[in-house]
């Protein structure tokens, strides 16, 4: 018998994550990445408690600096919860892709420089038309190919946002001590700066907001922080991403599955993003192991509920007159702060 063959467009850390869960589940999987990078990008790169079991799983242990929690911050208020258990970790992006490119070498998985422009499928498999290379033809595929997803969007199933939601993402890294061993969260103005230790040596520096944000400018509205990386030196490129949020109608249509951020992306703000898509991986190979593609949609909106509802709950406050109160409520119901962070973070 012939092992099942699975074409994942896209060679970020959740198509790479599918790659291992099919490798182990016997199938043949074939990663098509468009670009010929590090695989760096706009990421917050805190990995949240509840990734550190998957990523064990799939015998993975990327270097970086223990997470103990999150502290959110504003003015001069701020409210910190730690995680029970096990602790999360800030990777650099790069150290994470770079790990999961040696599992996947290392398993035999074929992974091709390709970008997939178009796919069509009938009964007996799919095929995926690429740019100046060969189609490639699998039983299944996945569409790994992260935000406003080229699969999606040939799938018919990308619906527009409301213009007056968009929000966007900024990253850089200075060459710093992490001086918290916690995720700092900044609410400043219109916009939140995230702080994550990645090294010994470095610290990543997000932002989120609408159209236009700037980080340096963001930086400079927080004194704490500005007084901390002041004379640090940069030790990135910015990156940008957006805008969010992206939806698509339905994560499964006949032999091809969308997963990670391009099945459908809130925010953000939660800093959830990788647990899960990894989460989603897991569940797209589980229904293609079982011969079952349709059980997919199922799966997907159970692993994704806590994480779409409670991330949009936080944007709709965050983007309202509320805003202002997040941390001084927050701080004052520490129980229900810590709830949800948990909830978030397991
Ligand atoms: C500012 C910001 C901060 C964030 N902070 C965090 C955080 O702290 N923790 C967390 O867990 N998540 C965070 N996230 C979310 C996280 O970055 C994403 O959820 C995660 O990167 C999704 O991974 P992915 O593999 O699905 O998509 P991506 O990482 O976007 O990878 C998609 C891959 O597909 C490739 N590709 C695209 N189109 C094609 C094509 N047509 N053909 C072939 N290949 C293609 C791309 O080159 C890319 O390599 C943050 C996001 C932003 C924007």
């Amino acid at each position: 018998m012939t092992s099942t063959r699975v074409a994942i467009v896209g060679g970020g850390p959740v198509g790479l994550a599918a790659a291992l869960f099919a490798s182990r589940a016997g199938m043949t999987p074939i990663i098509i990445e468009a670009k010929d990078t590090d695989g760096d990008k706009a990421c917050g790169e805190g990995l949240m408690p509840g990734v550190m079991p998957l990523l064990e799983t799939l015998g993975l242990d990327p270097p970086g600096r223990d997470l103990l929690g999150v502290s959110y911050r504003q003015g001069t208020t701020h409210v910190d919860h730690l995680f029970p258990g096990t602790p999360g970790r800030g990777v650099r992006r790069t150290a994470l892709v770079e790990q999961m490119r040696a599992q996947a070498d290392q398993r035999g998985v074929e992974r091709i420089q390709a970008r997939v422009t178009g796919l069509t499928q009938d009964s007996s498999g799919v095929r995926l038309h690429c740019a100046a290379s060969e189609d490639v033809q699998a039983d299944y595929v996945l569409g790994c190919d992260g935000l406003h997803s080229t699969i999606a969007r040939q799938l018919g199933l990308v619906s527009r946002p409301s213009r007056r939601a968009r929000r966007y993402g900024l990253r850089q890294h200075f060459q710093r001590a992490p001086w918290n061993s916690m995720i700092e969260v900044y609410y400043a103005g219109d916009a939140e700066l995230y702080i994550t230790p990645v090294d010994d040596e470095t610290v990543g520096v997000a932002v989120l907001g609408p159209k236009g944000i700037n980080l340096a400018e963001t930086i400079a509205r927080v004194p704490q922080v500005s007084a901390e990386l002041h004379g640090a030196l940069p030790a990135s490129t910015l990156r940008g991403a957006g805008p969010f949020p992206y939806r698509a109608r339905r994560a499964q249509v006949g032999r091809v599955l969308l997963v990670g951020d391009a099945a459908g992306y809130v925010d953000a703000i939660t800093g959830e993003g990788l647990r899960v898509g990894f989460a989603q991986a897991h569940e797209a190979i589980t229904a293609l192991h079982a011969g079952n593609p349709a059980s997919y949609p199922k799966r997907w909106r159970k692993v994704t509920r806590e994480f779409r509802v409670l991330t949009r709950g936080l944007v709709v406050v965050a983007s309202s007159p509320l805003r202002h109160a997040i941390v001084p409520v927050s701080s004052r119901t520490p129980r229900l702060f810590g709830a949800i962070i948990n909830r978030l973070a397991r």
